[in-house]
């Protein structure tokens, strides 16, 4: 393994600012990881050498020119394929997007290259970031870096798997439902899902629009908060966008003290249906949390085991209605227009040809969810129910600064393994929607391995609205800790590969 792959984020931008190493060459070292590993991996959809090299000397020229770009400039990072890109396809892993260029860039894609970020390719997703697994690409299965055998998790499953196999110091995700949280605690890396409208949608294939959120994975708690400060802020282009200051992640990564910080422990989520090695990290790291001065309670929220069927109501239903927008006339594919046919036949024919069957589930679940005679007894409940849980996050937060949970019941499963089981996929996101519900800021960050398996287990971090910086203090605080018990971090190098 190169030595440039084995940085840091912010050890890279360091070295490329000081002109030790070039923006080039750092893209260089992990174009040939990549080749390297890929076969194996299938983090990515689209690479394209040629347009990353481009990119890394174009920054190499900037900085030459003595532009003052941020700590990341000329870092390279694997972006999920959700975002619109000028410069190479958009497709959300789905197959009515193939071909689709975008003629404009999302403000998360603009942000990275202002700040001199290396888009080194466009990495797998579930389609339309619809599952848990990536499985539900339609293009291929994206396999996990420790163990093969197992998937990286999802939606954002490329996007764990290309940063956990030293393809990439850097990815972004996006989280509806748990989809950057899930897949970084089963690759072992971290994940931050933002405060809802802390981070732009603008440019963003859109699932569930009142709970998309874009966030970073890294290898570790800083790197994750430049790059959340890279991209994050508000966005005028966005309507839900939030105008304040983005909360300082990068000095909170950088203070891992957390004496005195009070630490809820979510009393629901945890016993029946969680495994053995997962509690059992679980439980250490609260321990370890009250080792480090934080003062440790127990909180109930009973309305949190009724997010996961209130968000397979609302998400379906954002769902049906944003995806209408793929008519065959628009964008990508277009099935049966040979002139003999009405446009509804067309559209009729590109939909059924071009959506996989976990977004036809959802479609048909969330038009059903919203028909007249239907709505308040579907619809109209789940926003009711969502409304419960936001109430029970804050009466939460007057008593404490962050809750704390696992962040999904089980380490990575098997490729194939839930694949024809719609409940026990959704359920790899019991712990992680009632944030997206809410709105609030929520964090995984590796807490060990699984006995059975010798897999990572994910360590949950809550925080409220725009308190992003607690989960990051608390992030690092665990990791600091952590990685002088283990001599390192969890991830030395990736131990399939
Ligand atoms: N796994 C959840 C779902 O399938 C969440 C996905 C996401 O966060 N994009 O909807």
């Amino acid at each position: 393994m190169s030595d440039l792959i084995r940085k840091t984020a912010a050890e890279l931008g360091a070295l490329i600012a000081a002109g030790e190493v070039s923006a080039a060459e750092v893209a260089e070292a992990h174009l040939d990881r990549m080749a390297e590993v890929e076969p194996k991996v299938q983090a990515f959809l689209h690479v394209d050498r040629e347009t990353t090299l481009e990119q890394a000397r174009a920054v190499d020229a900037r900085l030459r020119a003595g532009e003052k770009l941020g700590p990341l400039a000329g870092v390279p990072v694997a972006h999920k394929d959700i975002f619109a890109t000028r410069d190479m396809p958009t497709t959300a892993a789905s197959k009515i997007l193939e071909g689709w260029r975008p003629p404009y860039d999302a403000t998360v894609t603009a942000r990275l290259r202002e700040a001199g970020l290396v888009i080194l390719g466009k990495t797998n997703l579930d389609e339309f970031a619809m599952g848990s697994s990536t499985e539900n690409s339609a293009y291929h299965v994206t396999h996990n870096p420790w163990d093969l055998s197992k998937v990286p998790g999802g939606s954002s499953g490329g996007s764990s798997a290309a940063v956990a196999a030293y393809e990439a110091p850097l990815s972004t995700g996006t989280d509806t439902g748990g989809s950057i949280r899930q897949p970084a605690s089963v690759t072992g890396i971290v994940g931050m899902k933002p405060t809802y409208g802390g981070s732009s949608r603008y440019g963003l294939i859109a699932f569930a629009s009142s709970l998309d959120t874009p966030g970073p994975f890294a290898r570790n708690v800083l790197d994750a908060a430049l790059l959340h400060e890279a991209f994050s802020g508000h966005d005028p282009m966005d309507s839900t966008s939030i105008d304040r200051p983005v909360p300082s992640v990068v000095e909170a990564a950088r203070n891992p003290d957390i004496a005195g910080m009070r630490v809820g422990v979510v009393k629901e989520f945890a016993g029946e249906g969680y495994q053995a090695g997962v509690l059992a990290r679980y439980h250490e790291a609260v321990q370890l949390l009250e080792s480090l001065g934080a003062k440790v309670v127990e909180v109930s929220c009973p309305s949190f085991t009724t997010a996961l069927p209130a968000y397979y109501l609302i998400a379906p239903s954002e769902c049906s209605s944003n995806l209408a927008r793929f008519d065959a006339m628009r964008y990508g594919l277009r099935v049966g227009d040979d002139g003999t046919r009405s446009a509804e036949e067309v559209m009729a024919l590109t939909r059924a040809a071009g959506f996989g069957d976990e977004v036809k589930r959802r479609i048909m679940l969330g038009t059903y969810a919203l028909s007249s005679g239907y709505y308040d007894a579907y619809y109209g409940q789940a926003q009711k129910v969502r409304t419960v849980i936001s109430r029970e996050f804050e009466a939460a937060y007057q008593q404490v600064d962050v809750l704390v949970s696992p962040t999904t019941p089980t380490t990575a499963f098997g490729i194939g393994e839930r694949a024809d089981d719609p409940i026990a996929m959704y359920l790899a996101d019991l712990c992680t929607i009632p944030s997206n519900l809410a709105g609030n800021a929520a964090m995984s960050v590796p807490c060990g391995l699984a006995d059975e398996d010798n897999l990572p287990v994910g360590l949950q971090i809550m925080a409220p609205v725009l308190a992003d910086d607690r989960c990051y203090r608390v992030g690092a605080a665990v990791e600091k800790a952590l990685e002088s018990r283990w001599g390192g971090p969890l991830l030395k190098e990736a131990p399939s590969l």
